[in-house]
């Protein structure tokens, strides 16, 4: 039997790696996580190592490639990492990622249209940057924003000092608001084998800067726009020779596609394929890692929707009770916005859900 990396380390115990471990150890694959608190999501499927109280040593020695579920997790770490242990996807996929300047550089590199963008340091090339790019424009943290934390919409220029302060002063960029139709994402993956495979776009929803409702696949995309996803993507995998899983955000125009922010790891709009995709977004990353040939990302039903359970779990009795709905749980106590688990749907037609939609639609008030 080919040698495949089986043990395998994960920066972080929530539930990307509580997700990344149901899907590995059916592949034969040990897990090891390290994380802050052994009661989190992921701790109770492989090696818990404590940050709090452990170095990184035990992890490394335990696995044979690490990978992690957050891009801010620290570069130099990881390459201090791979000097012993293969990390994957490498330091230079989280280098361009966690970084938005960084990122749109690469973007414009690669020409990938994003939003137009001014990098700011100061309240006065904030002003310089308004007259520039002109308003509405958002104004973001480059670093650590996520959730539409560290954003702030400017609408006239009397807002402008009151954005910089709700950000924190910090290093930020400033961008062109873009009218969108809709919000998109695409995930991709790529092995050491230089294979590649799409999921299809998705179609995203949220409220309050968090996703609530992923339509998968987004209705009504036309091939070439699907392919033009797939050719962006193509082109950020070789670019940075990531291995794993990568998920880009988009906004669809009525100019096409403008790409808003890449992530380099499992991502929230590709839960609905742990039932609804041949192979999931989980156990192709994990395949990825470990050297193994990646698996289909064909669709099992025609229509899927992933439900985010936010802040309260709710009667999940309802969720039980309906044939083609599959609850997930990560075993988090309840807070106010917090991500608790997700609901699956799967259908053969759009009627039958929103069908489905309507009876869960306590999630999605
Ligand atoms: P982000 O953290 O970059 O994913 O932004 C969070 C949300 O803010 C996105 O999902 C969009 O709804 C919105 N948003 C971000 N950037 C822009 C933009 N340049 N124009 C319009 N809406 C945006």
């Amino acid at each position: 039997m080919t040698k495949f990396k089986r043990n395998i380390g994960i920066l972080g115990a929530g539930q990307l790696g509580r997700m990344l471990a149901l899907a590995g150890t059916p592949l034969g694959c040990q897990f090891g996580f390290y994380g802050s608190d052994p009661t989190e999501p992921a701790a109770i499927l492989g090696h818990f190592f404590n940050a709090n109280s452990q170095p990184l040593d035990p992890l490394v020695e335990f696995a044979e490639v690490i990978s992690y579920e957050s891009e801010n997790t620290s570069v130099e770490l990881v390459k201090k990492i791979a000097q012993h242990t293969p990390v994957y996807p490498s330091a230079t996929s989280l280098y361009y990622s966690q970084d938005r300047g960084r990122e749109k550089s690469l973007f414009d590199q690669l020409n990938i249209p994003c939003a137009p963008y001014r990098l700011i340091d100061n309240l006065d090339e904030l002003e310089q940057a308004v007259d520039q790019l002109g308003l509405p424009a958002v104004l973001k943290t480059t670093t650590e924003g996520y959730d539409g934390k560290g954003q702030a919409v400017i609408k006239s220029k009397d807002q402008m000092q009151q954005a910089w302060l709700a950000i924190g002063e910090r290093p930020a960029i400033l961008e062109g608001f873009i009218q969108f139709k809709r919000e998109l994402s695409i995930i991709a993956v790529r092995n050491a084998d230089n294979q590649h495979v799409f999921y299809p776009l998705v179609e995203n929803q949220h409220r309050d800067g968090i996703l609530r409702l992923t339509l998968a696949p987004a209705e009504a995309i036309s091939e070439p726009l699907q392919r033009q996803a797939e050719n962006y993507m193509q082109a950020l995998l070789d670019e940075m020779d990531h291995i794993g899983v990568l998920t880009l955000e988009l906004f669809e125009t009525e100019q096409g596609l403008v790409v808003n922010e890449m992530a380099p790891r499992v991502h929230n709009s590709g839960h609905w394929t742990i039932e609804g995709a041949e192979t999931s977004q989980f156990e192709n990353h994990i395949r990825a890692i470990s050297g193994m040939p990646l698996g289909s990302t064909s669709p099992r039903q025609s229509h899927a929707a992933m439900i985010n359970i936010i802040g309260e779990i709710g009667e999940v009795e309802k969720v039980l009770s309906l044939p083609n709905a599959h609850l997930h749980l990560y075993d988090k106590a309840e807070r106010k916005a917090r991500k608790l688990g997700h609901i699956t749907l799967l259908a053969n037609s759009q009627a039958e859900r929103e069908k489905q939609l309507e009876q869960l639609k306590d999630w999605l008030i």
